[in-house]
């Protein structure tokens, strides 16, 4: 087996493409038995709540829609390569939808908490333009997509490090290791602000996932040092796989996702605080990593499906951006074999649709 094939999935060990194919044609996904250790509350409770959040717009309609139409959807399978993302109920199924104004429209399990996982790379990624500018993210790791999973060891080797982008782990700790700071605790706290800057709330890590993935991330740690190998960044590649490893462990729910899309929806500026968080000036080249390497190496099919930048993660969030209309964030935990949540995927490919919210469909 290449190493290209053996990479294929979530890692070589749990997700391949194979077996994820299995297991839909086997008629469905696997449905963790219990409750999720990062939630206890029922999904049918958290349920109820969300629809009563619910107005009665436009918005309002094509979220309770997508909801309805994809809320018992049994396809994918959670993440398991990192032993805690298996133990959450692979029932969850949020929707939330934040526009110019602080009203944000949810339905579903909108506020469960869960780990933000990949979708961090976008806000790491923000505050390294903001600090050193936006050049330094494309000298350092590149702005183009790979076309591989996103813990490719052989997209590193083949440009020692460059011509990849900031939202495949290689570039994510990279972008990590070149945050300014004295130290650790210092990068730390920034990463942690920019997100809870972006959230409009302070956020907080998932103790037992991050604790979880610091057990298991052999690969990453190869990653990185490998990254450090080819001068990627000036940090030390253990302590950069640790603040990444964490940053992956915050806790953000379908509201906060959106929360942060809409920052980003509306030039930087947290819709509901108020508060800039990034220079306009950054916003336009973030989305566009977003457009075409968010959603790892099938980031075209979306594109071409939405119009719309989204980036996932692992814990079943999405996070989408309509420029100048609103973010959207879902939160499903069962993946397809690329990665990417199916419910939220199909839940955003309709709400885009009802909203009429494809970029490309503005053509006057
Ligand atoms: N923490 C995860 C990892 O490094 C994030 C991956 C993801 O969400 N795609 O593998």
């Amino acid at each position: 087996m290449s190493e290209a094939q053996g990479e294929k999935g979530m890692s070589e060990a749990s997700l391949s493409r194979r077996a994820m194919m299995a297991t839909l044609a086997g008629g469905g996904a696997i449905l963790a038995a219990g409750g999720g250790m990062l939630s206890m509350a029922a999904p049918a409770e958290a349920q109820k709540r969300g629809r009563a959040a619910s107005g009665g717009t436009a918005v309002a309609a094509a979220i309770n829609d997508a909801y309805t139409r994809y809320r018992t959807l049994q396809e994918g399978k959670n993440a398991d390569y990192i032993p805690a993302l298996a133990e959450v109920s692979s029932a969850f199924f949020g929707i939330a939808v934040a526009g110019s104004d602080s009203k944000v429209h949810e339905v579903g399990d909108s506020k469960e908490l869960f780990s933000i996982q990949s979708i961090s790379k976008v806000f790491t990624a923000a505050l390294v333009m903001q600090e050193s500018g936006g050049a330094k993210i494309e000298e350092s790791v590149g702005v183009d997509a790979t076309g591989q999973v996103f813990n490719s060891i052989h997209a590193v080797e083949q440009f020692r490090g460059k011509e990849m982008n900031p939202f495949v782990n290689p570039g994510a700790i990279a972008t990590v290791g070149n945050v300014k700071g004295g130290s650790p605790d210092e990068v730390w706290a920034k990463i942690l602000q920019i997100h809870s800057d972006f959230a409009g709330r302070q956020l907080d890590v998932n103790q037992p996932v991050y604790k979880s993935e610091s057990d298991t991330n052999h690969r990453n740690r190869a990653i990185s040092a490998l990254m450090s190998a080819y001068e990627r960044f000036p940090m030390d590649p253990v302590v950069a796989v640790d603040l990444y490893t964490r940053q992956c462990s915050i806790n953000v729910s379908a509201r906060d996702l959106a929360v942060m899309g809409a920052t980003l929806a509306f030039g930087g500026r947290n819709p509901v605080t108020g508060k800039q968080v990034l220079d306009r000036a950054h916003v336009p080249g973030l989305l566009a990593i977003m457009a075409t390497a968010g959603m790892y190496d099938d980031s075209g099919k979306w594109l071409f499906r939405t119009g719309l930048p989204t980036k996932s993660g692992v814990g079943g969030g999405l996070v989408a951006v309509s420029p100048g209309k609103f973010g959207i964030g879902t939160f499903a935990p069962p993946l397809d074999a690329a990665g990417n949540s199916v419910r939220g995927q199909r839940a955003i490919a309709d709400i885009v649709r009802a909203l009429n919210a494809n970029p490309y469909a503005q053509t006057g």
